[in-house]
């Protein structure tokens, strides 16, 4: 990989994520090939004449992607596995100027192992249980598809009590394979709702907050697990199951909580397979305890705030490491004592995000930092389709006071 040419990525996923990938990676010379639609937000951000135009569901674009990458990764999920193990296992065919063919064989980072069980997050959570390591989840049953769903909601409602939640196994996001279960009056509009999908039931989780953790995971070539490095945990906010806002550190959360949630995505992390970065989304329950939520095999939202606020080694600079194996530090210091992200998500109007961009420019202060970041999408209601995140120089109690102004406009363009 060294020598005449910078390193090349090849992503699957040009959102946000993505975007912000390709921003940490154009001042390190290090050349991200975007799979996605054409104008993919990612794409606009990073012109390396290397991206790749289609699907990233589609085996042939991957494999195309792949002919032109020394390692292939993911801002997204949801993508084609089997065609990534392939990939892993067999290389692709690449010509050569004198027509002869040769075999490339780019790793894929994270696993497609990691990225196949994931997808399945009530596989995720039993191998989670199976691990051995003590990883508390919810307590889950897996629910029959088509005219059997209805007597196995009641099965659930026997074991968990009301309400539960209902989920998708596969393909959700933002909670939308979700649907809470308050009462067997609901079992017709649940079944109808995620209808067709593949679904489980979770036992409702009575959170008092949400805590998330990101961590590096960096692996040798032969899958041995080299380290696990932990960010500082964050409160994630989520409203209709979106996250609208992230706090670091989390308010009124003791120290050794926050060290208990560290460590505990340690050990999560720990239990998968190939190099990057890995957010945990937890539970933190009324005695202090903590639940693992799910896991994200990428660069996350609760992580936008290292940017900033961890401008050593953010989490996109270290998606960027991990991945190639460059060297990554062992303990993860934030520059600031606080931050606050704050989601932007499209409004009722196209343009009822732009005050939120006005007061960005327009606010100076010496005790609190403001970043806009814009991503280019265009704004659908309750779509993600920019952050902006506050760092402060003392407590996140003060910061906050300090960003009430855009902690309601926020709110405002949500209504
Ligand atoms: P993401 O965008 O994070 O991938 P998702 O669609 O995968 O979201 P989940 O993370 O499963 O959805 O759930 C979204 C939110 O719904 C959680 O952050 C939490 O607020 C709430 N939630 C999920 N599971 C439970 C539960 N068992 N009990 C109570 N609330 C829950
Ligand atoms: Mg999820
Ligand atoms: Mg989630």
């Amino acid at each position: 990989m060294a020598g005449s040419r910078n390193p090349v990525i090849g992503l699957l996923g040009g959102g946000q994520l993505g975007r912000m990938l390709c921003e940490a990676a154009s001042p390190l010379a290090i050349d991200i090939a975007v799979l996605d639609e054409e104008k993919a937000p990612a794409k606009q951000a990073h012109n390396t004449g290397r991206h790749v135009t289609g699907s990233f569901k589609d085996p042939a674009r991957i494999r195309e992607l792949a002919a032109q990458s020394d390692v292939l990764s993911v801002e997204i999920e949801h993508v084609e596995t089997e065609v990534l193990e392939d990939i892993d296992r067999n290389g692709v065919e690449v010509k050569q100027a004198d027509g002869s063919t040769r075999t490339h064989r780019p790793p894929v980072h994270p696993s497609w192992r990691t990225i196949r069980l994931i997808q399945d997050k009530y596989l995720q959570k039993e191998h989670f249980r199976a691990s051995g390591k003590g990883i508390p989840i919810a307590e889950q049953v897996a629910i029959e598809s088509g005219p059997a769903a209805v007597a196995s909601l009641k099965d659930a409602a026997a074991k968990f009590g009301f309400p539960f939640m209902l989920k998708a196994r596969k393909g959700s996001y933002d909670g939308r394979g979700n649907f809470k279960v308050d009462s067997e009056a609901d079992f017709e509009a649940a079944a109808k709702a995620l209808g067709g999908l593949s679904l489980y039931a979770e036992k409702w989780a009575p959170f008092v907050k949400e805590l998330a953790v990101m961590v590096i995971r960096t692996e040798d070539d032969n899958g041995q697990l080299k380290r696990c490095v932990a960010y500082p945990a964050v409160e994630t906010v989520h409203e209709d199951s979106i996250c609208t806002k992230v706090f670091m550190p989390p308010r009124d959360v003791p120290e050794a909580v926050c060290e208990a949630a560290r460590k505990l995505a340690t050990e999560v992390v720990s239990t998968l397979w190939g190099r990057g970065v890995f957010a945990v989304e937890m539970f933190l329950l009324a005695d202090g305890s903590l639940m693992v939520n799910e896991v994200a095999p990428r660069p996350h939202n609760s992580g936008h705030y290292t940017i900033e606020a961890v401008p050593q080694m953010s989490q996109y600079k270290a998606q960027l490491h991990a991945v190639l194996d460059l060297p990554v530090p062992e303990k993860l210091t934030p520059r600031v004592p606080s931050a606050i992200m704050l989601n932007i998500l499209g409004g009722a109007t196209p343009s009822a995000h732009l005050k939120l961009a006005e007061l960005a420019r327009a606010t100076f202060d010496d005790d609190m930092d403001v970043y806009l970041h814009l991503y280019n999408k265009e704004s659908k209601p309750g779509r993600k389709i920019g952050h902006i995140t506050l760092t402060g120089t003392s407590t996140i109690q003060e910061l906050e006071a300090k960003a009430k102004p855009f902690i309601d406009l926020v709110d405002e363009i949500r209504r």
